[in-house]
C-alpha cells in the first residue's frame, strides 16, 4: 500500500459531493430539518410506519431514531387507537408526536386546551407531545400556529424518511458519485484547470477507483443499466443521455442556489436520483444516484425519468399532430 496522501479535490466539487449526504430543500415553516446529514432523526406518517419501520442499512435500526406522526383526527377520534398505537410499540411523547397541520385540526382537537406540551427533543423522551405547523390563511386573517422544533437552535423535527441513508449508504454513495465524476469525459482537464497536477489526478483517480472496487460500487454494467453511464463508459445526464462536462461541477454560479445562471454555457450539474424519492422507499443508494442537468432534474423531479419520457413524448407528439414545426 501506498503511503502517500490522498490529494484533495477542487473545493467546489469536494463541497458539491459532500453535501449529496445532507437533505435539501426544507423552508422555514416546515417540520423538517435543512442541511442536516441524511442520518438523522427521521419523521415517518403514522399510515407508513407499518411498512418503512425498518431502515436500510445499520441492521434496520434508523441511525439517529424516528418520529411516528400522528393526525390528531385520528388519534382523538378513532376508538382504541391508543391501544392500536402501543401494539406497534408508539407511544406519544416517547417515540411519537401529534401533528397538527391544518386549522381544523388545530381547532378541533387544540392541544393547549388539553394542556399538551409541544416536543422540545428529537431523541427519547421527546418533552411533549405534539408539534404544530398550521399556516396562516389570508381570507379569515387567522394567524400562523407554530409549536415545537421552531427555534435557531432547534429547527424542524427531523427529515423526510425518504430522505434517510445511513451513514455507510452515505459515504458509498459519495464515493461512487466522485468516481462518475472521473468518468466524464473532460474530467481531467477540468480538475488541471482546477488547479490538481497531473500526479494528484492520477492518484486521488486510483484511489476512488481502488475503494469504489472494493466496496462493489463500480459495475458499469449496472450504472449502464440505471442511464448514469453511456456505452462509452463516459457520465451521462440519466434524462437527456447527454456526456456530462465536467465544468458544471465547478462553476460557482452554479452552485449559487435558487439563482438562473446568466452564462447559458456553463450548464449546471446536479445530483439525479433515477428513481425519484418517495415515501415508502429508501432511494438514496449506490447505483440510483448520478449526476444530470439541472434542468433536466428539474422536469423530473417528482414523476421520475420514464414517466417524465412518456410526458414529454406525449407533448411532442401533439404539437406535430397540430402541424407546429420546432
Ligand atoms: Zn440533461
Amino acid at each position: 500500500m501506498s503511503k502517500k496522501r490522498i490529494p484533495s479535490l477542487p473545493q467546489l466539487l469536494k463541497s458539491k459531493i459532500y453535501k449529496t449526504g445532507q437533505t435539501r430543500g426544507a423552508d422555514d415553516d416546515v417540520i423538517f430539518q435543512n442541511r442536516v446529514n441524511r442520518n438523522s432523526t427521521v419523521l415517518i406518517p403514522y399510515d407508513f410506519y407499518i411498512s418503512i419501520n425498518e431502515a436500510l442499512g445499520n441492521k434496520g435500526k434508523f441511525e439517529n431514531g424516528f418520529i411516528v406522526l400522528i393526525n390528531p383526527l385520528e388519534y382523538f377520534s378513532k376508538e382504541n387507537f391508543e391501544n392500536e398505537m402501543l401494539s406497534k410499540g408508539l407511544k406519544l411523547g416517547k417515540n411519537a408526536l401529534l401533528f397538527y397541520e391544518t386549522r381544523h385540526q388545530w381547532n378541533d382537537y387544540n392541544p393547549i386546551s388539553r394542556k399538551l406540551k409541544p416536543a422540545t427533543k428529537r431523541t427519547q423522551p421527546l418533552g411533549g407531545s405534539f408539534v404544530a405547523r398550521v399556516p396562516s390563511t389570508t381570507s379569515s386573517g387567522d394567524k400562523k400556529i407554530s409549536y415545537g422544533f421552531n427555534i435557531s437552535k432547534l429547527k424542524g423535527a427531523g427529515i423526510r424518511v425518504y430522505e434517510y441513508a445511513s451513514k455507510e449508504v452515505m459515504k458509498d454513495c459519495q464515493n461512487q458519485l466522485e468516481y462518475l465524476f472521473w468518468l466524464c469525459i473532460d474530467s481531467k482537464q477540468v480538475a488541471l484547470e482546477a488547479g490538481m497536477t497531473l500526479e494528484s489526478i492520477e492518484l486521488r483517480k486510483s484511489h476512488i477507483e481502488g475503494i469504489c472496487k472494493d466496496r462493489k460500487l463500480a459495475n458499469h454494467f449496472l450504472l449502464k443499466e440505471n442511464r448514469i453511464i453511456d456505452n462509452d463508459g463516459n457520465t451521462v445526464c440519466p434524462l437527456c443521455l447527454e456526456k456530462l462536462k465536467g465544468i458544471g461541477f465547478l462553476s460557482r454560479l452554479a452552485q449559487a442556489e435558487g439563482r438562473i445562471v446568466p452564462d447559458l454555457t456553463v450548464t449546471e450539474i446536479n445530483l439525479f436520483h433515477i428513481k425519484e424519492l418517495r415515501t415508502g422507499f429508501f432511494n438514496h443508494k449506490p447505483y440510483n444516484l448520478g449526476w444530470g442537468h439541472h434542468h433536466c432534474n428539474v422536469v423530473c423531479k417528482d414523476s421520475g425519468i420514464i414517466d417524465t419520457l412518456k410526458w414529454m413524448k406525449v407533448i411532442v407528439d401533439k404539437n406535430l399532430k397540430e402541424g407546429i414545426k420546432f
